[in-house]
C-alpha cells in the first residue's frame, strides 16, 4: 500500500494530498533550519544529563513531604543547565503556565514595588494575577503597583517611553516572548536581549522576568542566555514534550528561585518540600523529547502557514519568517471557514476524532469561541489543536504537534474540510 492510498483511508482526497506535497516542496529549505536548532538544543539537553550523572534512580516516586529527592532536585540541576542558569524550579505542585509566572511575580515582588511591562499588555490570565482586572490576592491587593508601555506603531521597543517609565520603585520587568493570541509578533531572543540590556542600562538591580510560554526550544538561545533572571512557563507545552501531565518551571538566578521556592511550600521549607508523585520519569524523558516536538510543532506551523497563504489567506507569521515560537494564526475570513479547520484538525487527532468541535460561549470572551483537540493529556497545546474567537477577523491559532506526520495529517485534513465545504478550490 502506498502513502496515497493510507492517506485515502483516511479521507485524504489526491487533490488535497498534492497540494500538499507540492506546498511541501516549497519549504524544504526551512525544515533544514528547523532541523539544526533540534539537534542543538537535543545535544544541549543530552549534555544537561549526562554531567548531572542522571541514573534510574532519580526516576523514584516520592510521597508525604517529599524530603531528599534526589531525583526531584538533579532534575532541577539539569533544567539549570539546559537554560544556562544557576537554579530551577521544576515542579508538579505548579498546575500551568499562569500558576508558574504567579508564583515567580508573587514571591519576587513586594508591597511597594512596582512591575513593568515594556512590550504592551500581558497574556490574558495575567490580568488577574496582576490586577489589571480586579480579582482576589492579585499583586495590586498586596499592594504592588503595575506599569505599561505599549509597543510602537511599528511594535519595536518604545526605549524613551521604557526609560520615563522606570522609576525607584520598579523592580521587576515582565516579558512575554510569545506574541500569545495577540497581534504583535513574537520577539526572537537576541531582541528580547537587547530589551533586558536597554532596561539594566536604565536601572542595574532591576529584575527581568521572561514569559517563556511557546518559545522554548525554537531558536538555539534562550532568554537566560540573554540576560534574564527568570525564564517562566509550563510543562504542558513545549518542555514537557508530550509526555508531563502536569506542571511548570522557573529558572533563573538562585536569589529569585530560592524565594519562588518559598512561596511555593512555605517560608522556612522551600525547595526542601514537595513529593514528585512518581511524575519524574515523565518529566526527565518529556524534556529529552522536547527538542525533536518543538520542531515537529514549528514545521507543521510553516506548512499550515505555506498551504494557507498559498490559497490566498492571510497567515501571521508569513511562511518564510524565522520562527519565534510554535504558533500560526490562519485569517479563514468566515465563520464556515474557521468551523471547517478546526474539523479537519479534530479528525486527524488520535483521541476523540469522532466528535464535530461546535463555537460555543465561553466565560471572558465577548464572542463564540471554537476549539479542536484531542489530546493524550487534557487542554496541551504542545499537542496538535487550533482555537479562536468567532468575530473578525476569523482567525483561528494553530498549534502544537508532537509528531510532524500528526501535524502534516491536521492541516491537510483541514484542507480536504475546507475543499469539501466549497470554501476553497485547489
Ligand atoms: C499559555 C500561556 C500562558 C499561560 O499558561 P497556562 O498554562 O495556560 O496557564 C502565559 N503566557 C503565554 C505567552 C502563554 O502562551
Amino acid at each position: 500500500m502506498n502513502s496515497h492510498d493510507i492517506y485515502a483511508q483516511l479521507g485524504i482526497s489526491p487533490a488535497v494530498l498534492n497540494f500538499g506535497e507540492k506546498i511541501l516542496g516549497e519549504i524544504r529549505g526551512q525544515f533544514e533550519r528547523i532541523e539544526a536548532i533540534a539537534e542543538y538544543n537535543q545535544a544541549k539537553v543530552i549534555g544537561a544529563m549526562q554531567k548531572n550523572r542522571v541514573n534510574a534512580t532519580h526516576f523514584n516516586m516520592s510521597t508525604g513531604y517529599g524530603y531528599d529527592d534526589d531525583g526531584r532536585d538533579n532534575l532541577e540541576r539539569v533544567y539549570a543547565d539546559c537554560f544556562h542558569t544557576e537554579a530551577a524550579l521544576v515542579r508538579p505542585q505548579i498546575a500551568c503556565g499562569t500558576a508558574a509566572l504567579a508564583l515567580a511575580l508573587g514571591a519576587n515582588l513586594l508591597p511597594g514595588d512596582e512591575l513593568l511591562s515594556p512590550v504592551g499588555s500581558p497574556y490574558d490570565t495575567l490580568e488577574e494575577v496582576i490586577g489589571i482586572r480586579p480579582s482576589p490576592c492579585s499583586l495590586k491587593e498586596y499592594g504592588v503597583s503595575y506599569a505599561q508601555v505599549d509597543l510602537k506603531e511599528d511594535n519595536s521597543f518604545d526605549y524613551e517611553g521604557i526609560r520615563r517609565a522606570i522609576n525607584e520603585k520598579t523592580k521587576l520587568i515582565t516579558i512575554q516572548r510569545s506574541k500569545g493570541y495577540a497581534t504583535r509578533p513574537s520577539f526572537s531572543v537576541a531582541q528580547i536581549g537587547e530589551l533586558i540590556a536597554f532596561c539594566k542600562r536604565c536601572k542595574p538591580d532591576v529584575l527581568c522576568m521572561v514569559d517563556n510560554c511557546y518559545g522554548e526550544f525554537v531558536e538555539e538561545l534562550e532568554p537566560s542566555d540573554v540576560g534574564a533572571d527568570m525564564v517562566v512557563g509550563s510543562l504542558i507545552k513545549n518542555l514537557g514534550g508530550g509526555l508531563a501531565p502536569t506542571g511548570g518551571y522557573i529558572c533563573g538566578k538562585k536569589a529569585c528561585i530560592d524565594r519562588c521556592a518559598f512561596r511555593l511550600s512555605a517560608p522556612g521549607l522551600g525547595r526542601e518540600v514537595g513529593a514528585n508523585l512518581g511524575l519524574l520519569t515523565s518529566f526527565y524523558q518529556g524534556l529529552f523529547l522536547s527538542p525533536t516536538v518543538v520542531a515537529s510543532a514549528v514545521k507543521g506551523a510553516v506548512f499550515a502557514a505555506a498551504a494557507y497563504e498559498k490559497l490566498g489567506f492571510r497567515v501571521v507569521p508569513e511562511s518564510r519568517e524565522v520562527r519565534r515560537d510554535i504558533i500560526q494564526a490562519v485569517e479563514l475570513g468566515s465563520r464556515e471557514g474557521m468551523i471547517a479547520f478546526c474539523k479537519g484538525i479534530q479528525s486527524a487527532a488520535p483521541v476523540d476524532s469522532y466528535v464535530t468541535p461546535e463555537p460555543w460561549a465561553m466565560p471572558g470572551y465577548d464572542s463564540d469561541v471554537i476549539m479542536a483537540a484531542g489530546a493524550f493529556v487534557q487542554g496541551a497545546s504542545i499537542e496538535l489543536s487550533a482555537d479562536g474567537p468567532i468575530r473578525e477577523p476569523y482567525a483561528v491559532y494553530f498549534q502544537g504537534g508532537l509528531t510532524w506526520y500528526h501535524a502534516k495529517l491536521g492541516i491537510l485534513m483541514s484542507l480536504q474540510k475546507m475543499l469539501d465545504a466549497g470554501l476553497i478550490n485547489l
